[in-house]
């Protein structure tokens, strides 16, 4: 039997660092040899079900674009359903939006103003947390709709940029930090 620290270690090792990207002084974290990994990618959906099984998820809101790559198999397993969370502009019908603050200027998150079933529990799912702020404007669409927010999930967290403290009280679960 693998252990979880095996597990999490094989995750680690198809992680990618790549400096500068997308701008100067940003270390990219690059989960793309992840993705392209059959049991890399297995294993974090198997983490990530083994967390919330049993936690009575009914929506997973996944946060475009990457988060959507762990939402939609999450929900599957745990038979939740997927909504996804999209930058302005993209959601066809009427949306609610909610604004963050960015290092540099400001940036929204949107939802269908239907997207959330009053007291529906809900998970929010994205590949990294940063500074928190798009987590953040997910959890608080998700709230102002009248759903409640059972957890965050990340695969990676930057623990420097203290995310956690931002979402706070909604907990963070994350497979791997750095
Ligand atoms: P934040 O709102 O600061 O927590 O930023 C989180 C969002 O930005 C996530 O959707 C990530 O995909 C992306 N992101 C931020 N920083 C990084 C990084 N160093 N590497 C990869 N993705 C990042």
């Amino acid at each position: 039997m693998t252990t979880t620290e095996d597990r999490l270690k094989y995750l680690r090792s198809h992680v990618r660092d790549v400096v500068d990207f997308p701008k100067a002084g940003i270390l990219f974290k690059y989960i793309t040899p992840l993705l392209g990994d059959a049991r890399a990618l297995t294993t974090v959906i198997d983490l990530f079900a083994e967390r919330f099984t049993g936690a009575g998820v009914d929506t997973i809101v996944g946060i475009e674009s990457r988060g959507f790559l762990f939402a939609a198999p999450l929900a599957v397993r745990l038979g939740a359903g997927f909504v996804p969370a999209r930058k302005p502009g993209k959601l066809p019908s009427k949306t609610d939006s909610v604004s963050y603050a960015l290092e540099y200027g400001t940036d929204s998150l949107e939802l269908h103003s239907d997207a959330i079933r009053p007291g529906a529990r809900v998970l929010v799912v994205d590949d990294v947390i940063a500074t928190g702020g798009t987590a953040w404007a997910a959890a608080e669409l998700v709230r102002r709709q009248g759903g409640e927010v059972l957890g965050a999930a990340f695969l990676l967290e930057l623990t420097f940029l203290s995310g956690r403290e931002r979402i706070a009280p909604v907990e963070s679960f994350s497979l791997l930090t750095y």
